[in-house]
């Protein structure tokens, strides 16, 4: 490392270390819920929903000027990613409101670079101590792809075929795994292998995620909205470790945490 390196380093080491102090004088230091407290809120939340007792929190003018005046990184507890259907509203199936949840929004809950840097922003700036990777029932990006690799599909506009080529593995992978399951029944399979598709692209791309969840800082779970029924289908923990172990052995995985 050259001496502007090493300075410029310590610059922003200083700079860093001042908005801290700054932000913990400004605020006092908040205690964010703990990963199972956030997780049991969310559960609630959504009961609260699909049974009709939606308390519509954080919507008044006083959380809009908490919102205008304070940190997010404060008040979010958790960052969920999954799919821009318009049946998919997420705050609403969370009965949570403004300053509750960072979200990342694209067809098919898929987690490419751009989503992986929005993830990354909401678990290590906003620090929220949950990541819910949220697929849907009927997911049309995930029957899309399964159409194409049946060799049903249609014409793509020019954007498309890049955004959800991250989804051919997961529909490869319910395939292979369910071999006596035919057409379109195949679908449900491969939205739950999409879900643990993204959770995967996300730790071999994210050096930073993989820590704060080996740290225990941070926790990662997958899950399935029913669009139907309102009701948010928890999948099994254990997957998500199981992932990060065979991740933790690829040697193709990202290793640098931090951009240049
Ligand atoms: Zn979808």
């Amino acid at each position: 490392m050259n001496l502007n390196k090493i300075i410029k380093r310590i610059f922003f080491i200083a700079i860093f270390t001042t908005l801290n102090i700054v932000a913990i004088a400004g605020h006092g230091v908040v205690q964010k819920p703990s990963t199972d407290e956030v997780l049991k809120m969310l559960q609630e939340g959504n009961k609260r929903f699909y049974t009709g007792k939606s308390t519509f929190p954080h919507i008044t003018a006083e959380r809009l000027k908490q919102a205008g005046t304070e940190d997010q990184g404060n008040h979010a507890y958790a960052t969920v990613i999954t799919c821009s259907d318009s049946r998919v509203p997420v705050e609403l199936i969370f009965d949570a409101g403004v300053m509750d949840i960072f979200v990342i929004r694209v067809a098919g809950n898929v987690a490419d670079v751009d989503e992986i840097g929005s993830i990354e922003y909401g678990m290590a700036h906003v620090n929220t101590p949950v990541l819910v990777v949220l697929g849907h029932t009927q997911c049309g990006a995930v029957t899309a792809v399964t159409h194409e690799l049946h060799g049903e599909g249609h014409k793509l506009e020019r954007n498309i075929p890049e955004l959800v080529d991250n989804i051919i593995p997961a529909v490869e992978r319910a395939q292979e795994m369910h071999k006596d399951i035919h057409g379109d029944e195949i679908i449900p399979y491969a939205i739950e292998e999409n879900v643990w598709q993204g959770i995967e692209d996300l730790f071999m791309n994210s050096p930073a995620v993989r820590k704060l969840v080996q740290e225990k800082k941070a926790q990662v779970v997958g899950a399935i909205y029913n669009v139907g029924t309102g009701k948010v289908e928890w999948l099994p923990v254990e997957k998500v470790d199981s992932i990060l172990k065979k991740v933790n052995s690829d040697p193709k995985k990202a290793t640098e945490a931090f951009a240049k």
